[in-house]
């Protein structure tokens, strides 16, 4: 357990919360009495991708386990600093798919809005790592540009909001942009793409709820769980009224080797995931991004992985193993046959 002190209290707001994550290396291995495991080049890689972790989050890891799959996910390694072939700065294709102000447009009938460059947390497999949020994101509280565009392109009837992570916003400013999307006829549908509340649930307040449940478009939510772990009790709780204001609820995780990469976690990942009413729906790939290699599981394993994933949970339970590909107009689903001709 991390010290009592170091833990957030229940009276801080999430603003509070976030503004006390941890943002020293050194500090983090230390409440986990792991300071024997710090490397110098642990500040090097944290110096190319900035390190943060709310303690929220960093209360769920093992004290003196250097292998916690949740530690793991968010410690600077050498390893993040290693040049290796194939894996590059924009895996996928984000800066040709962007359209401006913002918008990225990959798919038919919807796009993702960049609404922001701000995280809870640096996952160290980020495949947006390297993006570059300043010159590709709507403009702090200048929506109109970006909404104006989306107003001539009838074909457009979801957007997603993305980022880094929309749920940084506070909720004023969410409500201004939700209120603006509501005004265009053709957009009928809602998504957020959040790993905030994964990370500090408090997020999940209650003007947060009344802003969701209020809007007239159809919204989900796909929050992004890795591990077991992270399914916590305060999660679910905060989760739960979301549901009850009519949000679907989806997860998406990424299969990343030494964390998550065995049959146990995953099903008791999804099973986990449908108690506190969350959907599984994409297992990812990692996306091939420059500094992340040592978390990839090879397509065979990953195929061999979630054949027996299948075998264990019934259809609805079992998420698509799926790649995103630069310039494909879908995800990809992984072909069986790769897994069938070993
Ligand atoms: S929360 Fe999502 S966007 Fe933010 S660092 Fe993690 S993976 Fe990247």
């Amino acid at each position: 357990m991390i010290p009592l002190s170091s833990l957030p209290l229940k009276t801080e707001s999430w603003q509070q919360q976030l503004g006390n994550a941890y943002c020293q290396v050194k500090e983090l291995l230390a409440d986990l009495e792991l300071s024997t495991h710090y490397r110098p080049e642990m500040e090097l890689a944290a110096e190319a991708f900035r390190f943060q972790v709310p303690r929220y989050f960093a209360a769920l890891m093992k004290k003196g386990d250097i292998h916690d799959p949740l530690l793991l996910q968010v410690l600077p390694a050498a390893a993040e600093l290693q040049h290796k072939p194939g894996f590059v700065m924009d895996p996928l294709g984000d800066q040709d798919a962007h359209e401006g102000n913002g918008i990225l447009h990959k798919y038919h009938g919807r796009v993702l809005l960049i609404t922001t460059g701000a995280c809870a947390i640096s996952c160290r497999y980020c495949f947006r790592r390297h993006f570059p949020y300043a010159s590709h994101q709507a403009l702090k509280n200048q929506w109109q540009p970006a909404l104006r565009q989306l107003q001539q392109d009838p074909g457009i009837h979801e957007v997603i909001l993305s980022g880094g992570d929309p749920l940084s916003l506070g909720n004023e400013r969410l409500q201004l942009l939700i209120q603006e999307l509501e005004r265009i006829p053709h957009i009928r549908r809602l998504r957020i793409h959040t790993r905030l509340p994964v990370v500090l649930p408090s997020r999940i307040d209650q003007p947060l709820i009344e802003l969701l449940g209020n809007t007239t478009l159809a919204t989900s939510m796909v929050v992004h769980i890795n591990h077991p772990h992270e399914l916590t009790t305060e999660l679910e709780q905060a989760l739960c009224p979301l549901r009850r204001v009519g949000i679907t609820l989806l997860n998406q995780s990424v299969l990343l080797k030494g964390i998550n990469d065995s049959v146990s976690t995953q099903v008791l990942l999804c099973e986990s995931l449908y108690s506190a009413g969350i959907l599984p729906y994409y297992l990812h790939q990692l996306d091939h991004v420059q500094g992340a290699a040592h978390f990839a599981v090879n397509d065979q394993t990953a195929l061999g992985l979630h054949r027996r994933m299948e075998q264990r949970l019934p259809g609805y339970l079992l998420p698509r193993l799926v790649r995103e590909v630069a310039g494909a107009n879908s995800k990809q689903t992984l072909p069986r046959s790769q897994n069938q001709k070993k």
